[in-house]
């Protein structure tokens, strides 16, 4: 195996404060227990309903949230236990494209000085090459040189998410982690942003971590898919084995609610009972017992763990 991101054991927890004292009364669990790897060159796209931790766990990978516990290795390296010279070199290969560019492209800086500032604060060029490089990438990403001057408030949608792409390629990253990159987008510009995604993902041969809500346009991204619920991951698989044959309750369900591309081939709709629990207060045993309607006497207490059931299947299930 190939990999150039291995997840063991991610946790993330927020504390609650309350009292005078501000002491933790309790701790939400974002992110509990993750794990996962990502393989060079690959996509894997992220699913799960909104609150289950896809942001949390992107951010913490990235180091732009501390970990509670656990360990991210990149390309070998834990990237928790570097500093100096060997962390700025990790965030350089390591990226993060929003889900708003707007609203994390300063307003008042011109396209050009926001490119160029990941270049200056690592000092990868000087002021010349910075503007050329600019320019080059601009071309890149689907847009023009002419653009270098204009301010984020004059673009569209669509190529504010193109800066939003070159600036997380303007440090030649290796891995991008893309956090819900086109939702906020309509829905033609969405294709045209997802197929720019993967011409550059050939181009620069780029790792993408690609999390979304939306199951359609990960099936047009990822070459693997995992399924986090309540902070952890519950499925993984290539693509194909996914969405042909989902095989934790949970995946079935999320699936069943998505239109088939073969109407034909009906699957029949599966209702989630309840609302998701809340991650300050899981259920215990498997998370997605108190909504699934597989739940067996030994789900209530016993936490299935992620185990490999084929050669590139994972489940934590205790159906498998
Ligand atoms: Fe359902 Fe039990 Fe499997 Fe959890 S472990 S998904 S409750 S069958
Ligand atoms: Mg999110």
């Amino acid at each position: 195996m190939n990999s150039i991101l291995e997840v063991k054991g991610l946790k993330k927890y927020f504390p609650i404060r309350g009292g005078i004292l501000g002491k933790a009364q309790g701790y939400v669990k974002a992110v509990d227990d993750l794990s996962f790897f990502l393989q060079k060159g690959e996509t894997l796209g992220i699913v799960g309903e909104s609150g289950c931790g896809k942001s949390t766990a992107g951010r913490t990978i990235l180091g732009l949230m501390e970990p509670t516990e656990g360990e991210v290795l990149f390309q070998g390296q834990n990237i928790f236990t570097l500093k100096g010279d060997a962390l700025r070199k990790i965030r350089r290969e390591m990226q993060i494209i929003f889900q708003d560019p707007y609203a994390s492209l300063n307003p008042r800086m011109t396209i050009g000085s926001i490119l160029e500032e990941p270049l200056k604060i690592h000092k990868l060029a000087s002021a010349v090459q910075r503007v050329q490089q600019v320019k080059e990438l601009l071309e890149i990403v689907g847009l023009t040189d002419q653009h270098y001057d204009r301010y984020p408030h004059e673009f569209s949608g669509g190529q504010r998410q193109r800066i939003g792409i070159a600036r997380a390629l303007i440090t030649k990253p290796k891995l991008i982690i893309a956090d819900e990159p086109v939702s906020a987008l309509d829905v033609s510009v969405q294709s045209q942003i997802l197929n720019l995604m993967k011409d550059l993902q050939a181009q620069f041969q780029l790792t993408f971590m690609f999390i979304s809500h939306d199951l359609s346009v990960v099936r047009h991204i990822s070459d693997r898919v995992g399924v986090m619920y309540l902070g952890r991951m519950v499925e993984l698989a290539p693509k194909k084995m996914f969405y042909e044959n989902p095989m934790h309750p949970y995946s079935q369900a999320l699936l069943s609610a998505v239109p088939h591309p073969n109407p034909r081939e009906k699957r029949e709709r599966i209702i989630l009972s309840d609302d998701v629990p809340s991650p300050a207060n899981p259920p215990t045993g498997c998370a997605f017992h108190t909504r699934c309607h597989a739940c067996m006497e030994i789900c209530k207490t016993e936490r299935p763990i992620l185990k490999q059931t084929s050669d590139e299947h994972w489940i934590a299930c205790h159906i498998y």
